[in-house]
């Protein structure tokens, strides 16, 4: 018989609870949002020893921080590699906070999993069937993020591929698409946060900084995201935007993440459903 579900394992059945997704010993998908804050990339000790200690300071329940880059020009800063896993976990200890990076490629997938609590697949790897076959395979949590022209149907079957192969730990990651608004880097599509938690039962948070691309936007669509039942964001903060050595434009410094922190918090607007969201203050 022919499978009647297409999303066997990641479909939301009738009446069922959101799935909560353990990385350490924070919850996502639970009660209370979980916020992700840390600089786009590892760029030194000094660097991201000083955005995990501001992000916890603020709040943020788990720090990021890129140690492979995917990046669209070859001579652009591409990560520290290994070094910059050992920051990171430098950092963990330091702050408590586990920690989440992006993994460009199946060879470097041991090594990665030695350091870090979470590793994501940024949306240029979506659909690197390949990738997802092998961390279906690993016990570590996996952040998925949507790919810039994947429709809400390919990134569920994305995320089924690693399902599939046996790793039930899977948030979903809305990071804008592209579209004809050319208004900033991508469009945050709201509606698919609230298509993809109708349809499927793992968490669902947004990524404020990749879909607009400007710091300014940050704080607005973090409310918008939160507003519609989001399950948490990802937000980049950087000691020193300006001086970033990538996205400098979309970074908070600390004390912006502070004020969005302050913000953000939050009473249920509803329990009903399969998105209840959060009202700000
Ligand atoms: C990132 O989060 O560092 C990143 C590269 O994001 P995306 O894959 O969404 O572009
Ligand atoms: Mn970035």
């Amino acid at each position: 018989m022919t499978n009647p579900l297409p999303y066997l394992l990641a479909q939301r059945k009738p009446d069922q609870v959101g799935t909560v997704i353990r990385v350490g010993s924070v919850s996502i998908g639970g009660q209370q949002p979980t916020i992700i804050a840390g600089p786009c990339a590892v760029e030194s000790k000094e660097q991201i020893l000083a955005a995990a200690h501001a992000v916890k300071r603020s709040g943020a329940n788990l720090l990021r921080g890129g140690a492979y880059k995917p990046r669209t020009s070859p001579y652009d800063f591409q990560g520290l590699g290994e070094l910059g896993l050992k920051l990171l976990s430098d950092a963990r200890e330091a702050t408590g906070l586990p920690v989440v990076t992006e993994i460009l490629s199946e060879q470097d997938i041991n090594l990665i999993a030695e350091y870090a609590d979470m590793l994501q697949v940024g949306a240029r790897n979506m659909q690197n069937f390949s990738l997802l076959k092998k961390l279906g395979q690993i016990d570590k949590p996996i952040l998925l993020k949507r790919g810039p022209n994947a429709s809400v149907k390919e990134w569920l079957l994305a995320a089924e591929y690693i399902l599939h192969q046996g790793n039930p730990n899977v948030v979903l990651c809305e990071r804008g698409i592209r579209t004809a608004n050319g208004a900033g880097r991508n469009t945050l599509d709201l509606a698919a946060i609230l298509e993809a938690k109708q349809l499927c039962h793992l968490p669902v948070i947004a990524d404020p900084s990749h879909s607009t691309g400007k710091s300014e936007w940050v704080m607005p669509m973090s409310c918008a995201a939160m507003a519609l039942g989001a399950d948490g964001l990802i937000i980049e903060v950087h000691p020193d935007p300006a001086n970033a050595k990538s996205d400098n434009d979309q970074q908070l410094d600390f004390s912006e993440f502070d004020s969005l922190m302050g913000k953000l918090y939050l009473k249920p607007l509803s329990t009903a459903g399969f998105a209840g969201g959060w009202g700000m203050d």
